[in-house]
């Protein structure tokens, strides 16, 4: 059997029975619901749940529907390298999969850090064990072990294909990882952020925190790799975690202006 956990929608298993906590839940960055540890599975998602599949600049975006858990947003880029998924979602329905065969399948799956690892076995296993791509400082953090799960680790950076790389940050997690894409989904670029850099309300900024729940904030020093990082990456766009989190046009100089501030004020 498997089991989901209702608060953050990772997947444990394959297991006899439910564990007796969410490592991810209890860890001091998310937190245990109200009413306590629960779980579901797989299966009782798949009746519970649909997923929206919208075009999105030259994208597709994937969301649950209704939201559940974290409610992170997945995203289809078509890349040189072939499909790309970036981040998952707690559950794969047949139409997702239909849908996104239509668009020319999946190649490989990378994801930014263990809040969004949800049901990630479960995508790659419904295209034909595409790899998934997870930093390797993070494999402590993985509910549901799968031979399809590749750690990397060499260095900072891995490269998916042309124009398409995975930069380790840490900050958020030791592991927290974003996807730099020279010149797509548009001319210009992008950055997709994930959890390691959070674009705010306003979509003018980002700003940087230990937890995003209980508001612990992060320390100067992981700031500077972070920026440290991204030093020379072109970007005109930045992707955050969630629809309309997004920063469209001037995304590098947004992104600078974030660093330094956050930097003044922790100073
Ligand atoms: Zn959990
Ligand atoms: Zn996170």
């Amino acid at each position: 059997m498997d089991f989901i956990c209702e608060t953050c929608g990772t997947q444990y298993g394959q297991i006899a029975a439910p564990p007796d906590r969410c490592m991810i839940c209890e860890d001091e960055r998310q937190y245990v619901g109200w009413d306590g540890q629960r779980w579901t599975s797989h299966k009782s998602l798949q009746q519970r749940l649909s997923i929206r599949i919208e075009p999105y600049r030259g994208m597709m975006a994937l969301t649950t529907q209704p939201a559940f858990a974290i409610g992170q947003r997945a995203l289809l880029l078509p890349t040189a390298a072939g499909n790309v998924l970036w981040e998952a979602l707690p559950v794969v329905t047949d139409d997702a999969v239909a849908r996104i065969r239509e668009a020319g399948g999946l190649a490989m799956i990378a994801i930014s850090h263990p809040h969004f690892y949800s049901a990630m076995a479960e995508w790659s296993a419904a295209f034909g064990n595409v790899p998934i791509y997870l930093n390797a400082a993070d494999r402590d953090w993985v509910g549901r072990r799968d031979a399809n799960i590749v750690y990397w680790g060499e260095g900072d950076r891995l490269v998916l294909g042309e124009g398409i790389s995975l930069i380790r940050c840490g900050g958020h997690f030791d592991g927290s990882t974003i996807l730099h894409w020279a010149d797509g989904p548009t001319a210009g670029g992008a950055l997709f952020s994930g959890d390691t850099l959070q674009v705010t309300q306003d979509r003018r900024r980002v700003s940087f925190m230990y937890s995003y729940p209980n508001l612990i904030p992060l320390d100067r020093r992981s700031v500077e790799v972070i920026r440290q990082r991204l030093s020379g990456l072109r970007f005109d766009d930045v992707y955050g975690y969630a629809r309309e989190r997004d920063i469209i046009g001037d995304g590098r100089a947004a992104v600078d202006r974030s660093f330094g501030s956050y930097l003044d004020v922790v100073g």
